[in-house]
């Protein structure tokens, strides 16, 4: 579609560019909701028209031709209707009902103010308001370029049609309600793009304020309430009855004494550098978050539940190329971590604080056998540890 620029920068001229075109593309999807309602307020007017000659001028045949017009209307406004309940909405469609929308109201308009009563001044002053009140649900260098058709098409009837005084009158009434209409236009296209943008900016806002609320402002992880959220959700909306969740909790060895010696900020250096190797097990389809100091907690789904121990695997080779020196541990001279893991077949638990406590349960084995290892627990599996490589 070729573009008149400066029709963006005349109608818009308050808006960025950019945003302009974002929101007009929203408006745009919108268009089906205003074609239906355009048409809908075209058949009114027309059946309000066809009472007149039908009634008083005893004239059917001009009263039928308001009811046609009705007709049309009310089909489009169906079709509108139906389209917008289509799931892949082609653009050409509502092009297609534009262009019909128009031409309808132009014939109208023409025949209702100069092929029927062609003594009389032009009564098309409405047509174009609707006309022109309409135009701000399309892009603007379409609508004008319809507009400008429309009142072509009517000028050169009127003027072929009726004596000179008439038409005067007629193309007089019909500029000042186009220039009322596009004036109508544009308050209102900016009233709905200032809407659509502040609804856009709350919109932004809100999404910020919730990731702030479900963040740990150290590590970017997620935090303990989002972790309890999403553990209820994967307890309830698991994929398969055949599959197994997993629920860790990772723990930092002698923690304490690593911020005793090497200060406060170094230990949140320390927590920041885990976070972000927490995160990167995301690629395995592990959901990490902090859900205390030192702890870290990690939930995820697997076929096959012998297959957890890829995941410890991975993490302690994560951990162990973190590689941060931490003289005071009593058990390696880097930071390491004591893992407790549970496993249980989906559909089978739905207590979240009861499974937290036994992947805590496990934790404390971990520790209580030395730290630095991973005691994995589940309802139909034994108990069994696993121990990093050393990098000592
Ligand atoms: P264990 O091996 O038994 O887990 O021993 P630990 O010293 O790691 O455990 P403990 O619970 O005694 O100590 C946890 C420490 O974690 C205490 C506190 O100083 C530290 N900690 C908790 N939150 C933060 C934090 O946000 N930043 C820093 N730097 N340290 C923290
Ligand atoms: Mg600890
Ligand atoms: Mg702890």
């Amino acid at each position: 579609m070729f573009k008149f620029r400066f029709l963006y920068s005349w109608r818009f001229y308050s808006f960025g560019r950019e945003q302009y075109q974002e929101c007009m593309n929203y408006v745009f999807n919108n268009n089906l909701l205003s074609l239906r309602q355009g048409n809908t307020l075209l058949a009114v007017f027309a059946v309000v028209f066809a009472f007149f000659p039908m009634l008083v001028e005893q004239d059917i045949i001009k009263g039928f031709i308001y009811l046609g017009v009705a007709c049309i209307a009310m089909v489009m406004s169906f079709i509108a209707n139906y389209t917008m309940q289509q799931i892949n909405v082609n653009n050409r469609i509502i092009y297609l009902l534009i262009i019909l929308f128009y031409v309808n109201l132009m014939f109208f308009g023409i025949y209702l103010s100069v092929l029927s009563n062609p003594d009389e001044t032009a009564t098309i002053f409405s047509c174009f308001i609707i006309c022109s009140l309409l135009l701000y649900v399309f892009p603007p260098q379409f609508n004008l370029i319809l507009t400008f058709c429309s009142l072509t098409a009517f000028f050169i009837t009127t003027v072929i049609i009726k004596d000179f005084r008439i038409w005067v009158y007629d193309i007089v009434n019909s500029l000042v309600a186009a220039i009322l209409g596009i004036y109508f236009s544009w308050h209102f296209t900016k009233l709905r793009l200032g809407l659509e943008i502040s609804a856009n900016k709350l919109e932004e806002e809100r999404n910020k304020y919730v990731d702030q609320s479900i963040t740990d402002e150290l590590t970017q992880l997620r935090n303990r309430r989002d972790f309890m959220a999403t553990f209820n959700r994967f307890l309830s909306n698991y994929r398969a009855s055949d599959d197994w969740l997993c629920v860790a909790i990772a723990d930092i060895d002698y923690f304490k004494m690593y911020n005793d010696h090497y200060g406060h900020p170094k230990g949140d250096d320390c927590l920041r550098a885990i976070g972000a190797a927490l995160n990167s097990l995301n690629s395995l389809g592990v959901y990490a978050a902090r859900v205390g100091g030192e702890e870290f907690a990690l939930l995820w789904f697997e076929k096959d539940p012998a297959n957890v121990d890829n995941v410890i695997f991975r993490w302690n080779e994560t951990i162990r190329d973190l590689n941060i020196l931490h003289e005071k541990s009593k058990v390696s001279k880097h930071v390491t971590t004591s893992i407790g893991v549970y496993i249980v077949r989906c559909g089978t638990h739905h207590d979240t604080q009861v499974l937290y406590d036994y992947a805590d349960k496990a934790l404390y084995t971990a520790k209580g056998s030395g730290r630095n290892c991973t005691i994995i627990l589940g309802d139909d599996i034994k108990q069994y540890k696993i121990t990093p490589k050393d990098n000592d």
